[in-house]
């Protein structure tokens, strides 16, 4: 019989302000054998993501909850080893799923199961981030929402990290003549420029934001991509062309927050300059993924796209990579290895 112990990552209790590894718990758990249409699976990558943050929090959102004492869930990618009669796959395939922070789950039905068909080059664990939600997320964001048109000039924030690096690069692939991107280190501007980006800014070493902004975009932006909102939307509301675009994606910079920050003290752009705001939501865009993943590959076979990804080891050190993230840790996508790629 196979081992079918699996080690899980519970929420223990929900964070105020800047999570701590107290608000997490290791428990292990004893797997039954997957039954009639079920299967095993060993996970070997999870992702962790800033939305979780959200999900921590005892809220009505897009996404429910997580509850205290249940362990958590995300995205995963992860091997069959085991599959009852029936089963919808096979002994060997590789899956995708939302059973993540966890070692090995039995699926239930409920686990958004996909089977990996992979792409010449890209490893298993790059399907949670550029060839995956995070991917299409800078996919959609840009193209659709973005209405993102070769003659825009491009400004990207937290342009190192897993969405980021996707939107400077489609922008760049599409045409646009500039592309900034702003980060949290020289290291990580270093890294924008090499993948394409026209300029890059350390906004923590940068001083006034807003000025490093104008003078990075002497003709005005036409499409921000925001993901961090506080003080990079201002400066980027203030330095938006005529009937620019701000794609509204995240606003990583106010997710621990206590209280509701005060919003941008420049709303009044918004009118002259005829802005065009709009939030958005991944999950409503999946119609996109055919040409996502169809764009992508043309993209990387042609060396135009580039990626990192930080990856700790073990599922016991997935809530230091979650915290990692709003401390900016992670150098590309976070990703967390429980298991190894081939598990039979
Ligand atoms: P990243 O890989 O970009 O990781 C987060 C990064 O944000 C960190 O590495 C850090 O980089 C930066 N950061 C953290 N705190 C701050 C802060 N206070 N101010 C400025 N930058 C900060 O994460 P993702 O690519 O997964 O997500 C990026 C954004 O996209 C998030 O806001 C996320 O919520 C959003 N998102 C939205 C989706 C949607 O459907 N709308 C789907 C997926 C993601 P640095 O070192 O540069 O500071």
């Amino acid at each position: 019989m196979s081992n079918r112990k699996s080690r899980e990552i519970r929420l223990k209790s929900r964070p105020a302000g800047m999570p701590a590894l107290a608000n997490f718990e290791l428990a292990e758990v004893d797997l039954p054998a997957p039954g009639p249409g079920q299967v095993l699976v060993r996970n070997a990558y999870m992702t962790v993501d800033p939305y979780m943050r959200g999900r921590m929090m005892d809220r009505r959102s897009y996404v429910p909850p997580f509850q205290i004492g249940e362990a958590l869930t995300g995205g995963a990618v992860g091997q069959v080893v085991e599959a009852g009669a029936g089963a919808p796959f096979k002994v060997g395939d590789h899956v995708m799923s939302m059973a993540g922070w966890r070692e090995a789950f039995v699926s239930t039905g409920m686990e958004m199961m996909q089977k990996i068909e992979p792409i010449p080059g890209v490893g298993i664990q790059s399907y949670l981030g550029t060839f995956g939600m995070p991917g299409l997320t800078a996919y959609a964001g840009l193209l659709r929402i973005g209405e993102f048109k070769p003659e825009d000039s491009v400004f990207v924030s937290a342009a190192s990290g897993a969405v980021g690096t996707v939107v400077c690069q489609i922008a760049k692939a599409k045409g646009s003549k500039r592309v900034v991107g702003s980060a949290g280190s020289d290291e990580k501007c270093k890294f924008l420029r090499d993948i394409g980006c026209d300029e890059a800014i350390n906004y923590k070493t940068c001083g006034d934001l807003n000025a490093a902004v104008a003078k990075a975009f002497p003709d005005g932006i036409g499409v921000y991509f925001d993901n961090v909102g506080g003080t990079h939307l201002e400066a980027a509301i203030g330095n938006m062309r005529q009937f620019g675009r701000l794609a509204e994606c995240g606003m990583i910079e106010q997710y621990n927050a206590t209280e509701p920050p005060p919003g941008p003290r420049n709303m009044i752009m918004t009118v002259g300059l005829s802005l065009t705001i709009k939030g958005f939501i991944v999950s409503n865009h999946y119609d996109m993924l055919g040409d996502f993943m169809r764009d992508m590959g043309a993209w990387t076979k042609a060396g135009q796209m580039k990626w990192r990804e930080t990856i700790y080891d073990g599922v016991e050190r997935a809530p230091e990579a979650f915290i990692g993230l709003f401390k900016g840790e992670n150098f590309g996508k976070m990703l967390v290895r429980v298991g190894p790629d081939k598990a039979v």
